[in-house]
């Protein structure tokens, strides 16, 4: 009867012939000579490590050992067994056994400087049910949610987990919405419907917050006396309704300056395309107040009103993206 070894050993192992000609490097890092298992890997890197060890971090290599095993022979010396100890060969890479065996060991955590790194040792972890790697690698993910939020979400989608495809999807608001449809390995192993669900949330986002650039009702009355809703000299006329801004309570003729009404289109349609756009970002800003210099009236008031205006507008912007919810089908 054919072990689980024995299973594993078969799906990669060349014949006997390669093995032969094949040099076998050990890694450095686990080299241990009181090591009781050699773990193969098809990039011919061999790890000597403990069955102990591998059997505490996974019910799979437990259940391997626990299996018989073909006993030595001079026949298969140099494939099942070496030096005495029996060989399990692997189908992940040495990068991959490496990452996977310092989360089993008390070693130094291994450093992912790819995000393909961290979703093939996760796959790994899965494969072995190593749930401490695999909780260290999901943690893993949410740091590289931000870096690579479409693949983050796919992933988190992968293994149903809400809180990481929640928290992709969220870091996904800071690219524009093109940038997004983007073909990645990780798209594979999810549905069309979860990646879509992805895309309109985003776009839902993002008629979200640009809604109060272009919609006053959410301004306190408080502003109406700001230069910004109130200038005597650039604000628009009433034929100008290109220039005109709906909505401020009690202003239905707000005398709405020419430069900040400028900036609020700008925002509109930066924050339509990324959600999470910096509104307040140094380039808007001072593009806006120059604009605003050229006004005798705006000149000595524009900045002071403008600055405590770009924060209640974030403020608005965060609030409606907030209520903003994904469906996700898990
Ligand atoms: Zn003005």
């Amino acid at each position: 009867m054919a072990s689980r070894s024995m299973s594993l050993s078969s799906a990669t192992a060349p014949n006997r012939k390669e093995w032969a000609f094949t040099y076998q490097a050990t890694s450095p890092a686990f080299n241990f000579p009181d090591a009781d298992v050699i773990l193969r890997t098809p990039d011919h890197v061999e790890f000597r490590a403990h069955k102990l060890v591998l059997s505490l971090a996974s019910p799979v290599f437990r259940n391997m050992f626990a299996s018989p095993q073909v006993p030595p022979t001079a026949a298969n010396e140099g494939q099942d067994w070496k030096d005495g100890l029996p060989v399990v060969a692997l189908t992940e890479p040495a990068s991959v056994l490496d990452a996977l065996l310092r989360l089993c060991y008390p070693l130094k955590d291994p450093q992912f400087s790819l995000f393909d790194q961290v979703t093939a040792a996760l796959e790994g972890a899965m494969k072995y049910e190593m749930d401490e790697a695999r909780d260290m690698l999901r943690g893993k993910l949410k740091e590289w949610a931000e870096k690579a939020p479409v693949r983050a979400f796919a992933v988190a989608c992968r293994y149903r987990w809400k809180d990481e495809a929640e928290r992709a999807a969220r870091a996904a608001l800071r690219v524009p919405l093109p940038e997004l449809i983007i073909h990645s390995q990780e798209l594979e192993h999810i549905s069309a419907g979860s990646y879509v669900r992805l895309l309109l949330y985003h776009k839902a986002c993002g008629t979200a917050a640009a809604y109060p650039a272009h919609w006053g009702d959410w301004i306190s009355v408080y502003h109406n006396d700001r230069i910004y809703l109130n200038c005597p000299t650039c604000h628009s006329d009433s034929s100008d309704t290109s220039h005109s801004f709906f909505g401020v309570p009690n202003r239905q003729n707000a005398r709405v300056a020419r430069w900040w009404k400028e900036y609020m289109d700008r925002a509109g349609d930066r924050l339509r395309e990324t959600p999470l756009a910096d509104v307040a970002e140094p380039k808007m800003v001072w593009q806006a107040l120059a604009r605003a210099m050229e006004c005798a009236s705006c000149r000595p008031r524009a900045v002071a009103e403008f600055q405590t205006f770009l924060g209640e507008f974030q403020a608005e912007i965060a609030r409606r993206i907030q209520k903003v919810v994904l469906t996700i089908d898990f």
